[in-house]
């Protein structure tokens, strides 16, 4: 019935034109919902309703993008209707990691293990200065690449669905290089080779952490500022395949790079501006 209702109101707006993508009924357990053309945000107080507002706006605009950095935009219109993704806003971070039980460094949650994935979810929470411009943007771009990738995720590794998340959080492609050029110059990055198996959460020191993080950005920005973005969605489509990365990498950029050694050969050579 609810379903019912919000394709009836969606309808209506959609006959009217392109007055407002946002309206409201009310769903479970205290939720308010709004929802726009590819997202559904749901909020508990009122105060959040113009967060939920935003978030849909800032979520459309993201989705166009994300979709036209990784090769995704022939699937536009794929997550719509009652495929719409969710934005789940807690009024506090209290309850959001009560909900999620993930640990109050915790900002933004979509995780390939979770139900919250299954169900292209993204729970967050009210008053993070960063909402818009990080946990947005990097959350929304873990659930695009598992829905793009499908069955095929688990061949993509980790670090590099890490790197384009980050890629797409405002301001921070410029920063890993610099960051990343006294790890390299005391060889201390982490090599590609081990990075391939890696995930953030087996590492326990903070620094091998930012690392981790910093590496996988910087190789991505690599990538698509040497090499460019067809070279890349090329990649993308070869792993999207079920290819191995070291396979997807030499078909991909077949000329330039022969192996996963031959990557962190240029990369290092690229940071450390030889
Ligand atoms: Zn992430």
């Amino acid at each position: 019935m609810k379903q019912l209702l919000s394709i009836i109101v969606v309808l209506i707006i959609v006959s009217l034109g392109k007055i407002s993508a946002s309206f409201a009924i009310q769903v479970d357990e205290g939720f308010t919902e709004i929802v726009s053309e590819h997202f559904r945000a749901r909020f508990l107080t009122s105060s959040d309703r113009e967060l939920a507002r935003r978030a849909l706006d800032r979520a459309e605009y993201l989705y166009k993008r994300v979709a036209r950095d990784i090769g995704y935009s022939r699937y536009d219109g794929y997550w719509t209707w009652e495929k719409r993704a969710g934005i789940i806003l807690f009024p506090d971070q209290i309850s959001f990691s009560r909900f999620t039980g993930q640990p109050a460094w915790s900002v933004g949650y979509a995780s390939r293990e979770s139900i919250f994935f299954h169900n292209k979810t993204i729970v967050s929470f009210s008053g993070q200065a960063n909402f818009f411009d990080e946990v947005l943007p990097h959350e929304l771009t873990h659930l695009m690449f598992w829905d793009y990738f499908d069955r095929h995720i688990a061949s993509v590794p980790v670090w590099f669905e890490e790197g384009v998340a980050q890629l797409e959080e405002t301001g921070k492609r410029g920063i890993a290089k610099d960051a990343l050029r006294p790890v390299v110059q005391s060889g201390k990055h982490i090599q590609f080779r081990v990075l391939g198996n890696l995930r953030p959460s087996e590492l326990n020191q903070d620094a091998q952490v930012g690392i981790y993080y910093a590496e996988s950005l910087s190789i991505i920005v690599f990538l698509v500022e040497k090499y460019g973005q067809e070279a890349f969605y090329q990649l993308i489509k070869e792993l999207r395949g079920g290819q191995s990365f070291e396979k997807a990498l030499t078909r991909s950029y077949g000329g330039i790079f022969k192996s996963m050694d031959d990557l962190e050969g240029r990369w290092v050579r690229y940071i450390l501006d030889e």
